[in-house]
């Protein structure tokens, strides 16, 4: 049944700093009836709130344009279809959409991405084998190019990405460092994700922790987080090391330079000396990557060899709060919301 209401979440103000909620305003309008040629009329089962979503809050240059005043935040969707229009697409189809915050919306059909009707986890596809399962791959893979032996170093390390990119590194053979806010994250990256060690970086004495736990350097460090966790990676990185540089969520609420002392000067004479790769990616770039990592990560999922957790909250209204609390590091595992059932 096709409802008269969609209630949407809009972005009401720009966030000075870490979000707030009034920065968020729940709205209801009409929900469209009847989709246009080629469209889909969509309602949500799962929405993805993931840390990317901090930028397009704020204006200001970036690789993405941010959402505008009083539009719906932005997010990835698992839709089941309520009215199609387009050829291939049957009501009562799922499928991966970017239709955001919202319970209902209209779609192209050229946008979406059909789902397996019988996968027994659709919300996956938000995570282990979505946007940040495929960051994890590539960045790893291909940029961070681990060989057996070495010695790896992720931060954010339960998450949906830090988690991915310590397991299949684990598979080529590195030893894997994770870093993570609190024993408990500590404890699960160890216990169910198979790191070999897993600091705490609320601890005071991170460095000393880091040196320990490396006692033969940093060969990959998969750059998630910036702050003092790379502060305290940067004398360990070890000739040719490389640093995928995935994202920097300890600085996204930044509204003024961190506190010093500076460390660019650290930092820079490392990757000279060192030979470092520091490499910037953005998944949106390597798309072509998605069948190879389908079928590895199918096949790791199926034989145990990957780990994955969910974060589940339910209902939209809770989005906002989920969302500053993933800024936060309350999340353990991929945070998303269960829209409807
Ligand atoms: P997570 O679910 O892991 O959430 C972010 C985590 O960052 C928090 O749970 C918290 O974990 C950690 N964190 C927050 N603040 C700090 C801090 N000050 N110092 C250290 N850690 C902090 O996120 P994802 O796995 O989805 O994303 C991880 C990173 O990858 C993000 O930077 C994200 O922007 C980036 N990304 C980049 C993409 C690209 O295309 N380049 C695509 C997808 C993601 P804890 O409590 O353990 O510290």
């Amino acid at each position: 049944m096709i409802p008269n209401i969609n209630r949407r979440i809009v972005l009401a103000q720009r966030p000075q700093g870490r979000p707030t909620p009034a920065d968020f305003r729940l709205e209801e309008v009409a929900c469209p009836q009847h989709p246009g040629p080629g469209e889909l009329l969509l309602e949500t089962l799962w929405l993805s709130l993931d840390p990317y979503m901090r930028g397009r809050m704020s204006e200001g240059p970036s690789y993405a344009e941010p959402v505008a005043l009083g539009e719906t935040m932005c997010g990835g969707t698992v839709c089941r279809v309520l009215a199609s229009r387009a050829d291939g697409f049957e009501v009562g189809d799922r499928v991966l959409a970017m239709t955001g915050w919202q319970t209902h919306a209209v779609a192209p059909a050229n946008a979406v991405r059909r789902l397996d009707p019988d996968d027994p986890h659709p919300s996956w596809a938000l995570g282990v084998l979505g946007m940040p399962g495929l960051t994890a791959y590539v960045g790893l893979l291909d940029i961070g190019q681990p060989q057996a032996g070495e010695t790896l170093v992720v931060a954010a390390a339960t998450g949906p990405v830090g988690a991915t990119v310590g397991q299949i590194a684990r598979l080529k053979g590195c030893r894997v460092v994770g870093i993570a806010g609190g024993l408990e994250k500590c404890a699960l990256a160890v216990d169910e994700l198979g790191f070999d060690v897993c600091l705490d970086h609320h601890q005071d004495d991170l460095y000393a922790q880091l040196k320990a736990a490396t006692p033969d350097g940093i060969d990959v460090y998969f750059e998630n987080v910036g702050g003092h966790v790379l502060e305290a990676v940067i004398p360990r990185l070890n000739t040719h090391a490389r640093v995928p540089v995935c994202g920097v969520v300890a600085w996204y609420n930044l509204t003024a330079p961190p506190p010093g002392p500076n460390q660019l000067a650290a930092l820079m004479r490392s990757v000279l000396v060192n030979r470092v790769t520091l490499q910037g990616f953005i998944i949106g770039e390597h798309l072509h990557r998605q069948r190879e990592f389908h079928t590895d990560m199918r096949a790791w999922l199926a034989e145990g060899r990957i780990h994955y957790r969910e974060d589940v909250v339910v209902g939209l209204a809770a989005a906002p709060g989920a969302f500053m609390g993933l800024l936060r590091g309350d999340n353990l595992g991929k945070l998303v919301v269960k829209v409807a059932d």
